[in-house]
C-alpha cells in the first residue's frame, strides 16, 4: 500500500475530471444535476445523485479486473450468497462495542473456542485468543506478547540488552514489520541448496539469552512448504537442556492453520507441542472469509502478560481485549462463524482437500510440459512454486508470468531471498473458487503460449520489478 501523496498529477497537467454520460442523470432529465463533471483530487463543491455516484465508482474498478483468477493471493475472493447477505446486514457493526453488540463478541467467543480445542490446547477453556485485522495484526500482537514475557524474565537486563527473534528469511514482511517497529533484531536463516526455510538446527543456532522466541512458518509464502515445527521444537528442547535457555515457538499459520486440521491430521505442529505458545491464523485465507479477519491465540493466559490486555465494557462488567486498532469492522468474524457453522469439519476438510488435489494435479500436469520443474508439488499448502528447467533459454519465468496476465490470470513471478537470489520462480495459490474446471482453462492457455514463448531469441523481460505482482 503506497503512503499516497496528494494528487498523482503533474502540475503542469491540468486537473482531471471525471467523465460524465448523460445517462448518469436522474431518469426523467438526462442532463439534470450533471452541470459539472467532478474533480479527481479535490473534494467536489456539490453532490451528485446517488446512482450517477455509484456508476462513476462501478465503471472505475472494472479496471480491477477479476479477483477469481489472481493466482497470486492467499486471500479469499469467494463465499456464498448467504455469507455476503450476513455481512452486508452487520457493516454497520463496530467490533470494539462489546457492550452495544453482545451477540457479535458471544460469535467471536465461541470461534476463539473452536479454534482452542481444532489446535489442540491443553485446556482449551483456558487458551485465550481474540480476532484481528488479519494476521498481520496477530503476529504484531503475539510478537509483542513474546518481548513482554522476555523484558519480565531480564527485568534486570532490559532495556540494555536487545531482544532478538529467530526466523527463517522467508518469513513474510509482518515479521519485518514486527521487528522494525518494536525494535526488536530480526535474526533470519538465509535459504540453502534446496532448503527454502527455517530448520531445527539453524534455528537453535541463533538463539542466545536475548531470544524473545523462534517463529515457525505453515507454510512458507514463497513455495507453499511447512517448517518442521516439531523438529525446531524438538532442537530447542536439546538447547534447553544445554544451556538452561528456555526459547517459546510461535507458529505463523497464516495459511496452514486453516489447512492442516484438516488434511493433515497427523501432522504434530500446534499445542501438542508444549514449546508452542501462541499461534495466528488468518481467517480471511483458508478460513475461506473475505478480507479482514485474523486469529492469535496463547496456549494459556500465562503467555499472555496481563499488562497487555485492556478492558472495554460488556454487560455491566468488563470484557479483556488485546488488538492494535480500537475500531473495527464486526461482520468479517460474523462470517467466520458462519463459515464454522456451515462447513463443520467435515465440510472444511472437503474444501481444503479439493484445493490440494487441484494444486497437486496442476503441479504435476505443469512439470509434464517439459519446460519446467518444481520446487513444490502442492501437497503441503496447496501452493506450489516452479521454475524453467535449466535448458530453457529462450524465455524466464517474468515472461510467463507476463504472457499469462495477457490472458487474464495472475501468476506473481519473483526472485528468491539469500542465499538464493540466482532463483526464481513462479507459484500458484490454489484456493477454494479457484475449480478443477479453471485449473484445466489455466493449462490450456499455458499450453497455447509455450511454442510461442520458445520461439522467442532470449528472455523479453529485464525489467523484473515490472512483470511481477508478488506481495509476499
Ligand atoms: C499472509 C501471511 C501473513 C500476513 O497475513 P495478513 O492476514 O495478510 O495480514 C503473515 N504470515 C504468513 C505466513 C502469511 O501467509
Amino acid at each position: 500500500m503506497p503512503l499516497h501523496q496528494g494528487p498523482a498529477a503533474s502540475p503542469a497537467e491540468p486537473p482531471r475530471r471525471l467523465a460524465l454520460n448523460p445517462f448518469f442523470g436522474e431518469a426523467a432529465n438526462p442532463v439534470g444535476g450533471m452541470t459539472e463533471a467532478p474533480p479527481h483530487h479535490r473534494l467536489p463543491d456539490g453532490p451528485l445523485p446517488p446512482a450517477s455516484a455509484y456508476q462513476l465508482v462501478h465503471d472505475e474498478l472494472m479496471l480491477d479486473g477479476n479477483s477469481r483468477l489472481n493466482l497470486a493471493t492467499f486471500v479469499t475472493t469467494w463465499m456464498e450468497p448467504q455469507a455476503g447477505v450476513l455481512m452486508a446486514e452487520c457493516t454497520d457493526k463496530n467490533m470494539i462495542d462489546k457492550d452495544e453488540y453482545p451477540r457479535t463478541a458471544e460469535l467471536e467467543r465461541r470461534c476463539v473456542a473452536m479454534l482452542a480445542q481444532l489446535w489442540h490446547a491443553p485446556d482449551p477453556a483456558s487458551a485465550v485468543g481474540c480476532s484481528t485485522t488479519g494476521s498481520s495484526e496477530a503476529c504484531m500482537l503475539a510478537g509483542m506478547a513474546l518481548k513482554r514475557r522476555w523484558a519480565k524474565r531480564n527485568a534486570d537486563r532490559y532495556p540494555a540488552a536487545r531482544p532478538n527473534l529467530i526466523m527463517g528469511v522467508n518469513v513474510q514482511v509482518c515479521w519485518e514489520k514486527f521487528c522494525n517497529f518494536w525494535e526488536v533484531e530480526a535474526r533470519l536463516v538465509p535459504m540453502e541448496g534446496d532448503r527454502f526455510h527455517l530448520d531445527a538446527e539453524s534455528a537453535a543456532a541463533l538463539c542466545d539469552e536475548n531470544t524473545i522466541g523462534v517463529v515457525a512458518v505453515l507454510g512458507s509464502t514463497f513455495d507453499g512448504s511447512y517448517e518442521p515445527v516439531a523438529e525446531i521444537c524438538a532442537a530447542l528442547d536439546a538447547l534447553q537442556e544445554r544451556t538452561g535457555l528456555d526459547i517459546p515457538v510461535h507458529v505463523d499459520g497464516a495459511s496452514g492453520a486453516m489447512v492442516a486440521p484438516f488434511i493433515d491430521e497427523d501432522l504434530v505442529w500446534d499445542f501438542r507441542l508444549p514449546r508452542v505458545s501462541s499461534i495466528n491464523t488468518s481467517g480471511h485465507k483458508y478460513g475461506l472469509v473475505y478480507p479482514g479477519v485474523g486469529w492469535a491465540l496463547w496456549r494459556t493466559s500465562a503467555e499472555l502478560p496481563e499488562d497487555l490486555v485492556f478492558r472495554v465494557n460488556y454487560l455491566g462488567g468488563d470484557m479483556p481485549t488485546f488488538a492494535l486498532n480500537f475500531s473495527r469492522p464486526g461482520a468479517q468474524v460474523v462470517a467466520q462463524y458462519y463459515t464454522f457453522l456451515r462447513l463443520g469439519r467435515e465440510g472444511y476438510r472437503a474444501v481444503q482437500q479439493t484445493s490440494r488435489d487441484i494444486a497437486r494435479g496442476l503441479a504435476e500436469r505443469i512439470e509434464a510440459m517439459g519446460d519446467f520443474q518444481l520446487l513444490t508439488h502442492g501437497n503441503q499448502l496447496p501452493v506450489f512454486a516452479f521454475t524453467t528447467t535449466p535448458d530453457v533459454t529462450s524465455f524466464n519465468v517474468f515472461d510467463v508470468s507476463r504472457r499469462l496476465r495477457e490472458q487474464g490470470w495472475l501468476v506473481p513471478a519473483y526472485t528468491f531471498p539469500a542465499n538464493r537470489e540466482d532463483l526464481s520462480v513462479l507459484r500458484v495459490v490454489c484456493r477454494n473458487g479457484f475449480s478443477a474446471d479453471l485449473a484445466d482453462l489455466l493449462i490450456e492457455d499455458l499450453n497455447r503460449l509455450l511454442p510461442e514463448l520458445r520461439d522467442q531469441s532470449r528472455p523479453f523481460t529485464q525489467d523484473e520489478a515490472a512483470a511481477t505482482s508478488f506481495h509476499h
